[in-house]
């Protein structure tokens, strides 16, 4: 069965090249919907900035790429980046499109920067959080564009969507590796214990980022050894994640299975 083939062409924070690219011949029209990116313009300084970054490393571009060349489904679905008034990032089953919130790339930086990130390290977290966020809806999407059958919450089996296509190929990792350090962070400025959302629909931030580091952990327990010596992955949560990584992985392949091109 074909995984998932990433199609970067991105420049100053490359981490492979490979399918068409901007220059290449147009290839034929496919028999089944596309992955279509839109950049709505911005209108403030902040968030005009973001749209740069995004459409400078044609995040919104290879990520729609990637997916069409991998996926069959029913209809287009549109990926666009726009202001929403929010920092969020949404799949509108309704419309077939997902929205990506210039916002969000701002609360990401601003999360980061205060970590002590700067310069171009900066760039590329907001970029591989930006890519991962994108993975996280493309879960929604494949979900209710194809009506998979999930009996997990939709937002977990969107996460794993996510580690599922980013430990695909050892470049991808550092990239996971940014989605979890970015909910590490956000879980850290909550003082408050009662200030968790324990009834939300997604798992909590530290859950979500301990998730993250368990199927990274899974994928590779050489490469990711670190994460339990330093303790960022418990021990006794690293015991199981070889086991839940391969039934990940197994899951989202069977889905998939009838659907992948
Ligand atoms: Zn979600």
């Amino acid at each position: 069965m074909t995984r998932f083939r990433w199609c970067a062409t991105v420049a100053a924070l490359a981490l492979v090249t490979g399918c068409s690219g901007a220059d290449d011949a147009a290839p034929p029209a496919p028999a089944s919907g596309r992955f279509v990116a839109t950049y709505e313009p911005a209108t403030t300084d902040a968030t005009r900035a973001e749209e740069k970054v995004l459409r400078d490393n044609r995040v919104l571009e290879d990520f729609a790429e990637s997916m069409t060349e991998y996926v069959r489904i029913p209809r287009d679905v549109r990926v666009v980046a726009k202001e929403c008034g929010e920092a969020n990032a949404f799949y509108l089953p309704d419309e077939h499109a997902i929205h990506y919130c210039y916002e969000l790339s701002a609360a990401e930086r601003l999360l980061f920067a205060k970590d002590g990130t700067a310069g171009e390290a900066l760039d590329g977290e907001v970029y591989n959080s930006a890519v991962g966020t994108l993975y996280h809806e493309a879960g929604h999407v494949l979900i209710g564009e194809l009506d998979l059958k999930i009996t997990g919450r939709e937002e977990d089996v969107a996460d794993q969507l996510a580690a599922y296509v980013l430990t695909s190929a050892d470049e991808f990792k550092d990239i996971l590796l940014t989605v979890a350090k970015s909910y590490q962070l956000s879980a850290a400025e909550v003082t408050d214990l009662d200030e968790l959302p324990f009834y939300d629909t997604h798992s909590l931030d530290p859950q979500r980022s301990v998730n993250f580091l368990c199927y990274l952990y899974g994928s590779d327990e050489k490469r990711f050894e670190q994460l339990v010596a330093e303790g960022s992955l418990p021990a006794e949560r690293a015991e199981s994640c070889g086991e839940e990584y391969t039934q990940l992985v197994g899951g989202w392949e069977s889905l998939l299975a009838p659907h992948v091109k």
